[in-house]
């Protein structure tokens, strides 16, 4: 069986434990004598791998039960509509710092409605970094404070909680949710799609303190407002039970490596692995993002000019080393390195970066 050297910015790698054991019991899961995908999400068999999925995301995120764990469909991009649907007015906003595609996407949101206030924004510089806490202008009778902790396509991420006074603090942490241990607490909304660095796409995950989901607007559709998905345990509708149960997976895999304090140090060798490589290169190669502002996640880079990009895309890949090339926006290189890559993936790409400088 070959299997490469997987960077796509997502969906992503998973780990290959993982899949193996969803392959092992595909056919007849938990001895019922069918597959996971064929059961009633109100069996107990399920009920069991959701609720054990929920506990498992609450412990390694080192949070209480005044937090809650909800999965809803329609991507981390529905978020950005149901966030200033459920908590935002003309009268208090929600505020956004704006640091990527995604970020903007959000703001946008929450633009249309009429009820967006812009606290920084880094697009003049094209996102090579995400603004300090000096930068930061939040109206103070804001509803939320919303952030992009890792901008997947710019590749850059926050390394410190940004200080919000008395207005709850929201992220997107699609790119980079359970990569660290985190404040977490400091948050009173964290909401990721999993196909980054958690799962299959079909679910996102949204941890929040459950003193703000308690009761949503009555005038939102049912399907639209976070206490349908609070009060009824996720359960109001057919949940993406698959996915689910694959997140599942991943976070008991997680647990069994040491949970995030373990990832983490992988994760900052990785990166720490790549970016000297970048470092390293005389100029060859040069980082999009600024040095402390760059991602863990996501490492993004150019070469001196388009025809030898398209060169190492080739290359990389005959060499076992799919999905470096970056998002159009950016151009260049991005090398993706979730939980799920191996320290070995990393240093057989740094490896092969060097090999390619030389001989280009
Ligand atoms: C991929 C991504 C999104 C969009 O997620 P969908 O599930 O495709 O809607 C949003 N935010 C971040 C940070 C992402 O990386």
């Amino acid at each position: 069986m070959k299997r490469v050297y997987n960077f796509n910015p997502g969906p992503a790698t998973l780990p290959l434990e993982v899949l193996q054991e969803a392959q092992a019991e595909f056919l007849n899961f938990g001895d019922s004598g069918m597959s996971i995908l064929e059961i009633s999400h109100r069996a107990k068999p399920y009920e069991k791998v959701h609720n054990q999925a929920k506990a498992d995301i609450l412990e390694l995120m080192d949070l209480g039960d005044d937090y809650e764990v909800l999965f809803i469909q329609g991507g981390a991009s529905l978020q950005f509509a149901m966030i200033p649907l459920n908590f935002a007015t003309k009268e208090n906003p929600g505020s956004y710092a704006v640091t990527g595609t995604f970020a903007k996407n959000a703001y946008k949101e929450a633009e249309n409605l009429g009820v967006a206030q812009l606290a920084a924004s880094t697009e003049a510089e094209i996102f090579r970094r995400v603004p300090a806490q000096s930068e930061l202008n939040i109206a103070q009778n804001a509803a939320y404070f919303h952030i992009c902790n890792n901008n997947t396509i710019f590749g850059t991420e926050f390394h410190y909680v940004p200080e919000t006074g008395a207005v709850p603090l929201f992220a997107d942490m699609s790119s980079d949710m359970l990569s660290r241990p985190w404040d977490f607490k400091k948050f009173s909304l964290i909401y990721a799609g999993v196909q980054k660095n958690l799962g299959p796409a079909g679910v996102v995950i949204v941890v929040v303190k459950k003193s703000l989901v308690e009761k949503s607007l009555p005038t939102l559709p049912t399907m639209l407002r976070y206490d349908t998905f609070y009060k009824k345990n996720s359960l109001y509708n057919t949940p993406p039970a698959f996915s689910i149960y694959m997140v599942g997976k991943v976070v008991a895999w997680l647990k069994a490596q040491g949970g995030l304090a373990e990832i983490a140090k992988r994760n900052a060798r990785k990166a720490e692995i790549l970016y000297a490589a970048i470092d390293e290169s005389e100029g060859f190669y040069t980082g999009h993002a600024e040095k402390n502002s760059r991602s863990l996640m996501n490492v993004t880079f150019r070469l001196p000019n388009e025809e030898l990009e398209k060169k190492f895309v080739a290359e990389a890949l005959e060499n076992n080393l799919s999905g470096v090339k970056g998002h159009r926006s950016v151009g260049g290189m991005r090398a993706s390195i979730y939980n799920a890559m191996p320290i070995e993936g990393a240093e057989i790409l740094a490896e092969f970066m060097k090999k390619f400088r030389r001989n280009a």
